[in-house]
């Protein structure tokens, strides 16, 4: 590897190299993005049949700890960025030594476990639901008694789509559940009696540049996302809090690039913050359609220091998640809306195939 630190003082030319990390369909998103503003990508994935390695000839394959193979992307790549945050910090950190690295380690790091991210949150004066350190039973059953009854217990790192979350009840459940994540560390959350979930998408550049989109209403099912509808039912004042929110915590953590909040809108209209995302997010793939510049751009923009687009949105939009074997009615799906399909070669349940994205005419700006 190049020993040399390599910089980003100003905006990189069309021709260069945009390093993704990861090649799942938000890398590939990604690199689409990339390739429209006439920038190159290069993508590193753990496996052979990444989605994204189908649009472009870049791609390193190799274990995400690798450093003699992080040291070959870090030289072909000008800048480089993550898909998911499920990445090892130590090797976005290694590779931050040779090549500007956006989100960098620190923001990665804060977001991956849920405790530091919570209290993080809580620090900058925003609402979370009440949480609890737990990593012992006793400590389970202790954190339950402080609960009105009913709770979720999270693995601090490495949770994603409902994985590692368990519903409690009882200060016995609270143990069990534990007992159940064999010893990983945890945390016990207050349950939230929602009215809806809802998410800010934003992207924030190194000069402080901030632009959100407005926040979609996000449907659930199995832990898994269904949809995401803009505009949501959140009032004037809400969704400017949305984007307060999103704004605050992107100052704090000096990040570059996109990220997202994800929200519960409580019964009294409070937004309490769930969780935040490092990266493009899939409650923003209606910006493709709907948005001048979609999140995916946005990303490419701030990462390789363009100036920020315009996230003003030009249509009411509904993003339904194609899942599992549902891609096999591609026809019909390709029928009724905007299909995106993932070049996915295999519809295991619960997986990400696709998404459909359905617009309307504006009917609140
Ligand atoms: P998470 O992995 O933290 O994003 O949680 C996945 C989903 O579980 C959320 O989108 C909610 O639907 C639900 N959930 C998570 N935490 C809570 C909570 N404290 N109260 C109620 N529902 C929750």
């Amino acid at each position: 590897m190049n020993s040399a630190m390599k910089t980003l003082d100003k905006p990189l030319s069309p021709g260069g190299m945009v390093g993704i990390v990861g090649g799942g369909q938000l890398g590939r998103m990604l690199a689409l993005a990339a390739a429209r503003l006439g920038l190159k990508s290069c993508i590193y994935n753990d496996t052979v049949d990444a989605p994204a390695f189908q649009v472009t000839p870049n791609a390193i394959v190799a274990p995400y700890d690798d450093l003699e193979q992080l040291g070959t992307f870090a030289d072909l790549c000008d800048v480089v960025t993550f898909e998911f945050e499920n990445l090892p910090a130590h090797a976005i950190a290694h590779l931050a030594q040779h090549v500007p690295v956006h989100p960098g380690a620190h923001a990665l790091a804060m977001t991956q476990d849920r405790l530091t991210e919570k209290s993080f949150v809580e620090k900058l004066g925003l609402k979370t639901a009440p949480f609890f350190e737990v990593s012992s039973p006793a400590q389970a059953r202790e954190a339950f008694g402080k609960l009105h009854g009913k709770g979720i217990l999270k693995t601090r790192r490495f949770g994603y789509d409902g994985k590692g979350q368990a519903k409690v009840m009882s200060a016995e459940q609270a143990e069990q559940a534990f007992a159940a994540f064999k010893g990983a560390p945890a945390i016990l959350e207050g349950f939230v009696d929602f009215s809806c979930e809802a998410s800010v998408v934003a992207a924030r550049g190194a000069g402080g540049q901030f632009a959100a989109y407005d926040p979609p209403e996000n449907d659930h099912e199995n832990h898994i996302l269904r949809r995401s509808t803009v505009p949501s039912r959140l009032n004037e004042a809400q969704v400017d809090e949305a984007k307060a929110i999103a704004r605050a915590i992107g100052d704090a953590l000096a990040y570059v690039g996109v990220f997202a909040v994800e929200l519960f809108v409580g019964g009294n209209g409070e937004l309490l913050v769930n969780e935040i995302a490092p990266r493009v997010h899939n409650t923003g793939h209606w910006t493709i359609e709907a948005c001048q510049c979609s999140q995916f751009e946005q990303h490419i923009r701030a990462v390789a220091g363009w100036p920020l687009g315009d996230p003003a949105r030009h249509a009411d939009a509904v993003m339904e998640n194609i899942i599992g074997a549902e891609v096999h009615a591609w026809d019909s799906l390709a029928k009724s809306g905007a299909l995106h399909l993932y070049g996915k070669a295999e519809a295991r349940p619960g997986r990400k195939m696709g998404h459909l994205t359905r617009l309307k005419p504006l009917t609140k700006p």
